[in-house]
């Protein structure tokens, strides 16, 4: 049996720009980055990824943008909104939101296939900032992270399709506790206790301290641990999108494997109503920050089974009740997705309950405060040292050679699950088992065109019709390389395809 799910993850990266911060709006900044990054796509489709270099990209006036970077002024129109939202051949989506660029993944069904187009997402980006560090422009830099240190956070979403007929409120209720724990093994690491970083010391996760209440519909102030925003991109009577904002942004791909696999587990098992033990924790935003302080794991919350546990007692309690509901429901015969999911959730647990350092190949924040540790010990370091704080920036630097985390990673110092040849090719190549597919081929087959794109639909403009004709999709399995797959091959122009599919759906009724 397979259990998949229809998946994306949105991450929002962090941006620095050298010079004068007011002088240089860090709209704009992100604007030309998310230019650059959308012909990085595009130019990787066109001519395979060994591209050679191309003219730098103008505004309306023939002002080359990376020169803008330096000099905003010169830019014709600030405003631009094509510069700041396009669909990429791969079915993702790129744009800025509140000046951070941001790459929405396309849907994917596996935990797997979530960290390639994710790990897609980060090349682009690296590419961006290569193709902007030219002579003579002032250069910009991009990080996979989640907070700038000194009190701003941006987020990492994660997005899961689940069914409409699961009640809101069984979703809450068992989710709230598998949330405060999940950062034990999925946290990013930090430098700096509070959300502004006032209190020297190590935290597990990046984001946490950055949410004050239990549900809401905010995504940037008072934010909720459970978000209620409802807007599913598919039919909403039979599916719903959970939008989940608390997650840190993962480069190790173990624990990207794990915040989404499992997440997806138990999002299955609340579907099933197949959850047999009430975990609900007192207070849980405090608990969720007191989990957070505590790299020694040794921090306990309240169940209200009158229980006390810690983080990892919490999450082999989830574990076990993940495992008896996939017994029960697939009686062992598990894919092999799901398979890899619980022996590294297995794995992981046992390391860092015998000694968090031993997950130091696996998981982020261990990765981190290890290497944390190293400087400290080597030039006594007391954690309010600023060097400290300038590390843990560093570590999330996309670049290759300068990113710690990356440099790490070429020192075959961290697993990596999935080979970087697949993440090239995701660069440009959409998964074949979501609408995605029809998305990024369409794109890449009919550039001319397609004359927008969003998750459920692809509108076109063809000489032959007066008015644009809008193709829904709002079925997320739907559009497959299985189903559109011969169709999309046999048609020679989007015309065609337009009537091909007129047909098939006259003949399917
Ligand atoms: P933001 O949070 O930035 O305001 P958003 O959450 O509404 O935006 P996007 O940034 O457009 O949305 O990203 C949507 C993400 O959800 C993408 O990663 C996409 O692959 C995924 N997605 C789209 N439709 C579904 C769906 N029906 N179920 C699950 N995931 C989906
Ligand atoms: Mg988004
Ligand atoms: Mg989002």
């Amino acid at each position: 049996m397979t259990v998949r799910r229809i998946m994306g993850i949105e991450t929002e990266y962090g941006i620095s720009v050298p010079g004068d911060p007011m002088a240089n709006p860090m709209v704009l900044s992100g604007k030309v980055v998310t230019a650059y990054a959308s012909q990085v796509g595009m130019r990787a489709a066109r001519a395979g990824w060994d591209y050679e270099d191309e003219a730098p990209l103008r505004d309306a006036r023939g002002f080359d943008l990376a020169r803008g970077l330096a000099d905003p002024s010169q830019l014709t129109d600030k405003e631009d909104p094509t510069l700041a939202n396009v669909v990429l051949t791969n079915g993702a989506r790129l744009y800025v939101d509140h000046a951070h660029p941001e790459y929405s993944s396309p849907e994917v069904t596996s935990p797997r296939d979530a960290i390639a187009w994710d790990r897609a997402g980060e090349a682009i980006m690296r590419e961006a900032v290569r193709l902007l560090a030219r002579p003579g422009t002032a250069g910009v830099n991009l990080y996979k992270n989640n907070t700038d240190g000194k009190g701003s956070s941006y987020g990492t979403h994660e997005n899961y399709l689940m069914s409409r007929a699961t009640p809101f409120a069984e979703i809450v209720r068992h989710l709230i506790p598998f949330f405060v724990a999940r950062q034990v093994m999925c946290g990013s690491g930090r430098v700096g206790i509070g959300a502004e970083s006032t209190r020297p010391g190590f935290q597990l996760a990046q984001r946490s301290d950055f949410f004050e209440v239990e549900v809401g519909l905010e995504t940037t102030l008072k934010r909720p641990l459970i978000n209620t925003r409802d807007e599913p991109h598919a039919i909403a009577d039979r599916y719903r999108r959970l939008h989940v904002i608390l997650g840190d942004a993962n480069h190790s791909d173990v624990t990207n494997l794990l915040k989404l696999g499992t997440t997806s587990l138990v999002l299955g098992m609340i579907e099933d109503g197949a959850v047999g033990r009430n975990l609900t924790v007192d207070k849980p935003v405090e608990a969720l920050h007191r989990i957070s302080h505590d790299p020694t794991l040794r921090t306990t919350v309240q169940v209200s089974s009158g229980r006390t546990l810690t983080g990892i007692q919490l999450l082999w309690e989830y574990y076990e009740l993940v495992g008896t509901w996939l017994q029960q429901k697939y009686a062992g015969e598990l894919d092999e997705d799901t398979a890899e999911v619980m022996t590294r959730w297995e794995q992981v647990l046992t390391k860092l309950e015998r000694d968090p350092m031993e997950a130091d190949r696996e998981v982020d924040w261990v990765t981190k405060l290890k290497t944390l540790e190293g400087f400290r010990a080597r030039d006594g370091l007391d954690w309010s040292d600023p060097r400290l704080r300038a590390i843990d920036i560093q570590w999330s630097d996309v670049r290759e050679d300068k990113g710690l985390f990356n440099r790490l990673l070429a020192a075959g110092r961290v697993e990596r699950l999935v080979d970087e040849a697949l993440v090239k090719d995701a660069v440009n190549t959409p998964p074949r088992d979501t609408r995605a597919y029809f998305r990024g081929t369409c794109l890449a087959r009919f550039p001319r065109e397609v004359a927008a794109a969003s998750w459920d639909s692809v509108i076109f403009d063809v000489e032959s019709q007066p008015s644009l004709q809008r193709v829904p999709m709002l079925e997320p399995e739907r559009g497959t390389e299985a189903h559109v797959g011969e169709l999309l091959d046999r048609a020679a122009s989007a015309d065609e395809l337009l009537r091909m599919l007129a047909d098939g759906a006259a003949t399917r009724g």
